[in-house]
């Protein structure tokens, strides 16, 4: 079994400028077979934790274990780990086939037949047949991706680490190798930790998505949990572009025992009292509201307890859809329209949303307090795809 769990994994860099926490308490488990991507703003430790597990870099505190055995001080050719990195490295006076099977003959007692039967069976896989006695300089760079991934391939490990591996590679290719990834992932099933930038990578290619800020474990789950229901405010921000709306609000309960959330940018938003119910039991009435671009729409029917009227700020065109900035809190409260509702710049619009695609947070932790679905009001449509609205 090749689970991979991390029991409070710590690590401390020390450098001229002071100590840094790089990783802080990671508690991850990971399944046997599973696509794991992990997300997270420049320097939230994505890279450090995956190096980590590599054995590229020393555990400062805690422990990773690969099925029942502890890793922290297996060396890095002893892990049964494979790892593709950003720039490829591979050797450029080697040829590819030199490149796939180095690590074979440097660190196995494989013989010629196996570390070719190898080399040619993960060839073929990666569609590099042709190349395999050319060396990396004549190759494009998505050639040279899939020598890596291929010299991964061969060694059979039980687990893949991938840092960023298609970020050099122009949007088209970008898409195409994502397909071949999963694809590849699906055929071999080895479980698999995959760094990117690029959240759209993250939710169409990952069966669990770890997000991480500061070194510290945010959330991990299935990409529509992430999405549809963020542990806290920071991953409802992050997982999703344009990213959700956000309003501070203070929160009273009505005489007919609804209630109202009185909202920054001077508007109020009557709620079931079923919702009030809920946020009642909470320990403040200060709360952050959010609410997803894509779940925001501009109609002049709405009632005026459920809407604001504002004005159009800036409105981006692109394709099948429309971003609509509005004047409403710093102007970056915006609604994703169909195409056909392309609102002039400056014109008064009243835009509207629905209880249950709201998300409530607690204004001093941004710990979620609840999301409208929960509420038992209607469900949010979970099967529509999440393609596209990220
Ligand atoms: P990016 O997305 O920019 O690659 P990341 O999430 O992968 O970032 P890490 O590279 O893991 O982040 O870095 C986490 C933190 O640890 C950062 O503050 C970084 O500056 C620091 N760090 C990483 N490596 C070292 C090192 N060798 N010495 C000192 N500090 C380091």
């Amino acid at each position: 079994m090749s689970d991979l769990e991390f029991d409070e994994v710590t690590k401390v860099f020390d450098d001229s400028e002071g100590t840094i926490v790089a990783v802080e308490e990671l508690d991850l488990h990971i399944d046997d077979g599973e696509f794991v991507a992990f997300v997270g703003p420049s320097g939230c430790g994505k890279s450090t934790t995956l190096r980590m597990v590599a054995g590229l870099e020393t555990i400062t505190d805690g422990e990773i274990r690969l099925g029942d055995k502890v890793i922290n001080d297996v060396s890095p050719k002893d892990r049964d780990i494979a790892m593709v990195f950003q720039d490829y490295a591979l050797y450029p006076h080697k040829t590819v086939r030199e490149n796939m099977g180095y690590g074979l003959r440097i660190g196995t007692d494989l013989g010629d037949e196996e570390i070719n039967r190898r080399i040619e069976e993960a060839a073929e896989m990666m569609g590099i047949e042709s190349l395999l006695n050319k060396k990396p300089g004549s190759l494009s760079g998505g050639q040279q991706q899939r020598v890596a991934t291929g010299r991964a391939i061969v060694q059979e490990p039980s687990v893949f680490l991938f840092d960023e591996p298609l970020s050099n590679l122009d949007a088209k290719l970008r898409k195409h190798m994502r397909t071949e990834l999963s694809r590849l992932h699906s055929e071999l099933e080895i479980t698999t930790i995959y760094v990117t930038h690029d959240q759209e990578e993250a939710m169409t290619m990952a069966d669990k998505i770890v997000i991480l800020d500061q070194g510290k474990l945010q959330q991990m789950g299935p990409p529509k949990k992430v999405y549809y229901e963020p542990a806290n405010r920071f991953v409802a921000d992050f997982i999703g572009s344009p990213s959700m709306n956000f309003f501070d609000t203070r929160f009273r309960r009505d005489g007919d025992g609804s209630g109202i959330f009185e909202c920054e940018g001077g508007f109020e938003y009557r709620v079931s009292e079923q919702m009030a119910d809920d946020l009642e039991t909470a320990d403040s009435t200060e709360f952050e509201i959010g609410i997803r671009p894509e779940n925001m729409r501009i109609d002049s029917n709405a009632p005026s307890e459920k809407s604001v009227e504002t004005t159009v700020d800036v409105v981006e065109v692109v394709g099948s859809n429309n971003f609509i900035y509005l004047d409403l809190v710093d102007e970056e409260t915006c609604v994703r329209t169909p195409s056909e509702i392309e609102p002039e710049e400056g014109e008064t619009v009243t835009v509207t949303f629905d209880e249950e695609d709201l998300h409530v947070f607690d204004r001093q932790s941004g710990n979620t307090i609840l999301h409208g679905h929960e509420q038992g009001l209607s469900t949010t449509d979970e099967s529509s795809p999440v393609q596209g609205q990220i």
